[in-house]
This record gives structure tokens, sequence and C-alpha cells, in this order.
């Protein structure tokens, strides 16, 4: 089957919660997919950061094959030989001292909803079922009922209500309101050290380390959600390094799976993941030993191919020359490490039709929101495949002046 064939029938029986540019891969290998007329296209998206570590990474794979030779699930009615390994590597890498493994970054999001709450009642003494949560304007913590229930974005809400209540909103950079929302009923602060689906919005110097002081100061647990920023993505190991802070609560996912096995955690201190007990949140997937030793490979990947030095590096070098282009149609590039926004100015026509140019040029870039061209390629990518980026982004920019 082609493209066309493939296109018709996921339109006709898949449900139309996403809208794909229309390319179609059936491989891919490091930076570079294929589709199934054998194209070979550029990944500048990872999978929103899944693939930091390239795709299909050899050693990743083989960890992948060999324990699914093994042992594949459990669940964690019984202890396997995997899990207690991946959370002593986490908890070493990190300098926490404990993890709780999930599935899906929504699912850790929601693990570390819970947690919150469950840390107000019993060491904040918050009253019974009065805990709150702040969360930032035009925030993105993944699609649960819970999650969109403290986004700010009409179309991921609209015709999902009701919703869980206990999230007031502040606004993202904003310390003075951030304060004045804290109340005693408050039991942490929820943020993205990066806006990254709202446009990679990098919030003022500064921000999260008085936003922490400020929650330190309220006894209010401050939760990181590094899952799209963490591991690597922004040129530090975690986006909270710019500011020095340290979370009470890092969230990870993604690329914790290197783009071959979904799984997420929730990382903090004792005190803090101390609170659940036996039967009081699980998830049978969750610390399953080929998830396990997937991510147990793919960090290792990440430090020993020092890829967070070599997000550092490119992106840098990558936003320098992405900055002397000249188009009328660029208001702004900003970012971090290999975590890249071009926002367009709004006469511009969109950021789609970009992407959509992108892809003829063999580029595959993701649109967010309207405006903003992300570029986030795999973390292994060299300068020398960021050049031949470079010139098809030129190339585009040109034809489209
Ligand atoms: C992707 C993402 C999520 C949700 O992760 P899923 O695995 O899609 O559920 C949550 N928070 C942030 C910041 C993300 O980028």
């Amino acid at each position: 089957m082609d493209s066309k064939d493939l296109i018709h029938l996921e339109d006709v029986y898949g449900a139309h919660n996403y809208h794909p540019l229309d390319v179609v891969a059936t491989k891919a290998q490091g930076i570079w997919m294929y589709d199934v007329e054998g194209r070979k296209l550029l990944d500048f998206l990872s999978a929103y950061s899944a693939v930091n570590q390239g795709h299909r990474h050899p050693r990743i794979v083989k960890a992948l094959i060999e324990q699914a030779r093994r042992l594949t699930l459990t669940s964690r009615a019984f202890r396997n030989d995997q899990w207690p390994l991946l959370a002593k590597e986490l908890c070493d890498l990190t300098g926490y001292s404990m993890v709780l493994p999930m599935n899906s970054g929504a699912e850790a999001v929601e693990t570390a909803v819970k947690t919150a709450r469950k840390w107000a009642y019993q060491k904040k003494g918050v009253a019974q079922d009065q805990a709150e949560i702040i969360a930032c304007r035009d925030n993105f913590h993944g699609r649960t009922v819970t999650a969109i229930s403290f986004s700010t974005e009409p179309s991921y809400r609209k015709d999902f209500g009701p919703f869980t209540p206990g999230f007031p909103i502040v606004p993202f950079g904003d310390l003075e309101a951030l304060e004045k929302a804290i109340t005693p009923r408050t039991a942490a602060f929820l943020v993205e050290p990066i806006q990254a689906e709202a446009g990679i919005l990098i919030p003022p110097d500064g921000y999260l380390k008085k936003a922490a002081e400020i929650c330190r100061r309220n006894n209010v647990l401050f939760i990181a959600d590094e899952i799209q920023t963490g591991l690597g993505r922004v040129g530090k190991l975690f986006a909270c390094e710019y500011d020095d802070v340290r979370p009470d609560i890092v969230i990870i996912g993604k690329s914790l799976g290197g783009g071959c096995y979904p799984i997420s955690a929730v990382i903090a201190d004792r005190d803090v993941l101390g609170v659940f007990k036996p039967g009081e949140h699980g998830s049978t997937f969750g610390g399953n030993p080929l998830g396990c030793a997937v991510a147990r490979e793919s960090l290792k990947v990440i430090l020993e191919e020092k890829l967070v030095q070599n997000a550092a590096e490119r992106g840098q070098s990558f936003m320098d020359k992405l900055r002397k282009i000249r188009s009328r149609h660029i208001k702004e590039i900003r970012g971090r490490g290999l975590l890249i926004g071009v926002e367009l100015k709004p006469e511009a026509g969109g950021a789609r039709r970009f992407c959509e140019e992108l892809m003829k040029e063999g580029l595959l870039c993701k649109e967010t929101h309207d405006h903003v061209i992300r570029f986030a390629p795999p973390l292994i990518i060299r300068e020398k495949d960021l050049n031949w980026a470079l010139k098809r982004i030129k190339t585009v920019f040109k034809r489209l002046a």
C-alpha cells in the first residue's frame, strides 16, 4: 500500500484526534525516517522529545530484545530484577531518594498530583479534600481529565467536563501572582520549566529560583514537569538547572523510554514519595521489567554518549545560525539546547504551511500552536546534519517570502 491508501485508511477507521502531516513512516534509524515510498526525511521533532537518543538506538533495541527474551511483565504483585536497578540508577543520577514508575507522561503527572495531595493532608495538615495545586496558564501536562482540568487551552477542554477541582491558575513567569495565589490549603506549585507545547516559552531569568523560594517559605511543594525538557533536551540534564533549582518533585517520561517503550516516573525524596502505602496507588504495567530495562539503557546512552553536552553545543551553534536568517516572517527565535522555537509574525500565515514546505524539502517539523515552528532533532545530531537542515530552512523561508 502506498501513502495515499494508508492515509485514507487512517482517516476512515482512526479517530480524528490528530492532524498529522501527510508523511507515512515505515522505518527509521538515528535522525532519519523513511516513508513508504522510500523517501528519506530528517526528524526535527523527535516524537516531542521521546526519541532524544535517536530512532532505534542499537544499544536500546538490544536491551529491549534481550529483556523481551527473558521477562516482560510480572505486575507489581511480584518483584522483578530490573525495577530495583532502574530505581537506584535514577536516584543516583538525580540525587533524590525515591522513584515511582508509571507508563505515560500524563499518568506521571496524575501521580505527582496524588502525591502532593496526600502530602498536604498527611504532612502539612490541610483539611480533607481542601488541597489546592497551583498550575500555570498555557501549561501542558497531558490529556487525562485531571490534567485538562488545569489546562487553559479551550480546545483541550471543550465538552470534556465536569473537571477536577482544586487547581488555581497563575500566569507563567509571574511571581507576584504565585505568591498571591498561595493559601494555607496550597499543596504544590506545578510548572514546566520551559513551556514547550505553549510555543517554547522560556520564563524570565531567576523566575524558577524565586518561585521555588516562595514555595519553600510557604511549605508548598515545587513540582517540575520535565517530561519534555528533561534528560538532556535543553542542554542540561534538567531545565531547572538553568535556575539552580532542586524541585521537590520531578516528573519525567518521553525519552526515558528511548523512543522504544512508554515509561515515566515521579522522582522525589522520602519525606514526599514516602506518603504512599501498599495498595494506595499503582499501575499494572508500571515498573515492568521490559520498560525498566529499556529505561536503564536509555539513561546510559544519554550519559555515555554525552547527549546533554551535544544538545548544549549543537543547540547554541544552530540557534546562532538560525538568527542570521533574514526573513520578514520571523518575529523571534528562542530556545535552550535543542529545544528551539521560531515564532512567526501573525501575517506569515501560520506555522503549518512552513512545516508542509519543510516536509517537501525532507525536514520533518511540527508547528506548536499557530505561529511557532519547533525545531527539536534527536540529541545525537551532528553539526553537518544541522547544516543540511539549515539549508532547507533557508530555502523554505526564501520560497515563502
Ligand atoms: C508530553 C508531555 C506530557 C504528557 O505525556 P504523555 O506521555 O503524552 O502522556 C506532560 N507534560 C509535558 C510537559 C509534556 O511535554
